[in-house]
């Protein structure tokens, strides 16, 4: 019988998952994902996980119920550091044991270390221990993971895209996670993308562009979403090319309300680019986020018209 490991459609799920499906399939194992993000999946997490918790760590909680009764594994690793001298958020660090310790009847969990922040030289060693679950066999597991790491390479090319000029602009940022779970922020993708709106999203710029403006800050980047997100806005800033952004964040996310405000700061203070900003809870209405975004896209269309006379601050 095929052994099936499970991957909650949640948090860095969003980053690294051709990486991650490859992987485990090059290895013969099958791979169940949750569904997509729903109302169910939604009022599970909110009711299993602690009540400080950000919505996107809830949502994961969610997932994990989603998938647990139908598989061997879960996939919960932790996850300290993905960059060399860079952390990320905390929360993924205390994952495995919020899960351990809110949700019952688990399967056995795979909850290897991920941490290059000193060096990626220990990607060997984690390859093999997320590998040896599932084979014995060490030059396996290394071929299955190179294969895998080069679909996700040639993944995260396909998303990039050149900056055409004459087509109106929105950069939207924010955590993958926030970004790409349609469900969560509502389909703000084709929200925009219906009021003929070219979009944008971090993941679609040169990732060493990003890295080369972000070394011009000022302040310290420890954290790689910071880094990330504030690389981006310099890098619109000084290109000016984008006709405005929208920032996606959740309720209860430490790192945004550092991150969040350091952006927008920026983006003000150096351009005219209209910036808004959107936090989603689990109250927060359809209706709500289709006025806001009909409101931004309409105001960047008519500032064109009447020549840039209304104000990028609303
Ligand atoms: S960065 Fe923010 S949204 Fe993401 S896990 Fe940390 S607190 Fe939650």
């Amino acid at each position: 019988m095929t052994v099936k490991i499970g991957i909650p459609r949640a948090l860095l799920f969003y980053e690294y998952y051709p990486l991650w499906i490859s992987f485990f399939e090059n290895l013969g194992v099958k791979v169940i994902l949750s569904g997509k993000t729903n109302k169910n999946i939604f009022t599970e997490g909110i009711k299993n996980t602690v009540d400080e918790a950000c919505i996107p760590v809830k949502l994961f909680h969610g997932h994990v119920i989603d998938i647990k009764d139908q598989v061997d594994y879960l996939f919960v690793p932790r996850i300290k550091s993905i960059e060399k001298g860079e952390y990320i958020c905390p929360k993924f660090c205390g994952l495995p044991e919020m899960i351990k310790n809110s949700i019952k009847d688990l399967p056995t969990m795979i909850t290897t270390e991920i941490d290059f922040f000193q060096s990626k030289k220990g990607l060997r060693n984690t390859i093999y221990h997320i590998g040896k679950y599932f084979s014995n066999d060490h030059k396996a597991i290394q071929i299955a993971f190179d294969q895998a790491y080069l679909r996700y390479k040639k993944h995260k090319k396909s998303i990039q895209k050149e900056l055409i000029e004459n087509t109106k602009k929105v950069m939207v940022m924010g955590h993958p996670y926030n970004l790409y779970d349609e469900n969560l922020n509502m389909n703000a993708f084709e929200k925009i993308k219906n009021r003929r709106i070219d979009l944008v999203t971090p993941e679609m710029l040169d990732s060493d562009m990003i890295n080369f403006y972000a070394k011009d800050f000022e302040g310290a980047l420890y954290w790689t979403f910071a880094r990330k997100l504030i690389g981006t806005a310099m890098l619109i800033v000084d290109q000016q090319n984008i006709d405005g952004v929208i920032y996606i964040s959740t309720f209860g996310c430490g790192v945004d309300s550092v991150v969040e405000d350091i952006v927008e700061k920026y983006i003000r203070k150096n351009s005219n680019i209209p910036f808004m900003l959107l936090t989603l809870d689990e109250h927060t209405g359809e209706a709500g986020i289709n006025t806001r975004i009909e409101a931004f896209v309409d105001m960047i269309k008519w500032r064109d018209r009447i020549e840039n006379n209304i104000s990028a601050h609303g």
